[in-house]
């Protein structure tokens, strides 16, 4: 039940989706019944785009607490700044960076999409080709003013990670599972974003202003050493992790645990308050 598409508005709305405002409210609102055919048009545009609402997604975990903490950090000083925004805040023990998300109708694709997920366990390894995967956190970035995010220094390990992405689209694309984004991959830690808070745009919220976080333009975050990448799902019940429900996971075995080179450890989800 949870995972029909309009079950819980409220998640969704945390998700980031606006809810779209009634017809029945549209309409009485214009007042020409002219209009009616176009705007059942409209609403069956809309229910078509709701119906495909990404409610899965493929991503690398956030394990690592010093991260988490300087997140909290920054998102304290943004707040800071700007009350308004605490809805708008990302909680850190959800933090991930995104592969891919998809959008889930049935069982029987939320099972073939983790079946085909198990399936790039061995390629996924192969591609670290026994390597330790570090992804070194440095900076703050936006997309269009709305979505907020910590960034990946540039380096080797990024071309990794974009092969690690590619892997899991085209591996999904071949079970016949279309990604939900036709984005440009650019691998982000999204900690805040204004979708999140629909309310902010009544309170005149449209765009952030880059002056918020100007201040942490080089601030380090700390290196999350890539464990996993897990098939989440948006909708279910959080774990008691505070982390999203994992439908499957693949982890790069013979990395985990072994600091034996030093660098970073993986880290198991802990709660942050
Ligand atoms: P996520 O970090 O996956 O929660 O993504 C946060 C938001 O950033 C989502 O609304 C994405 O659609 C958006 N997003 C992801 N990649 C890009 C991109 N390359 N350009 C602009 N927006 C993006």
């Amino acid at each position: 039940m949870a995972e029909l598409p309009f079950a819980n508005t409220e998640v969704w709305r945390e998700l980031g989706f606006a809810s779209s405002e009634s017809s029945e409210k549209k309409k009485r609102k214009r007042g020409d019944s002219s209009r009616v055919e176009s705007e059942e048009d409209d609403d069956k545009k809309k229910k078509k785009k709701e119906a495909a609402r990404p409610n899965y997604f493929v991503s690398v975990p956030i394990t690592n607490p010093e991260i988490k903490q300087a997140v909290q950090d920054v998102q304290k000083l943004v707040l800071e700044k700007d009350s308004r925004l605490s809805r708008a805040l990302i909680p850190v023990d959800t933090l991930h960076i995104t592969l891919l998300v998809a959008h889930l109708k049935t069982q029987e694709q939320v099972d073939l999409a983790a079946s085909t997920l198990s399936a790039l366990e061995a390629p996924l390894n192969a591609l670290l080709a026994g390597r330790r995967l570090i992804l070194p956190f440095c900076g703050v970035g936006h997309f269009k003013q709305e979505v907020v995010f910590v960034q990946i220094t540039e380096g080797e390990h990024l071309n990794t990670l974009t092969l690690m992405a590619e892997s899991v689209r085209k591996a999904f694309e071949e079970s016949g599972i279309v990604s939900g984004d036709d984005k440009a991959f650019k691998p982000h830690l999204t900690f805040l974003k204004l979708s999140r808070a629909p309310k902010l745009r009544k309170q005149g919220v449209k765009k952030l202003d880059p002056a918020l976080f100007s201040d942490f333009e080089s601030r380090v975050f700390g290196d999350e050493r890539v464990c996993r990448v897990d098939l989440c799902s948006m909708l279910k019940k959080k774990t008691e992790d505070g982390y999203y429900h994992r439908e499957k996971s693949v982890t790069f075995t013979s990395l985990l645990f072994s600091d034996d080179e030093g660098g970073a450890t993986c880290h198991s989800h802990e709660i942050h308050q």
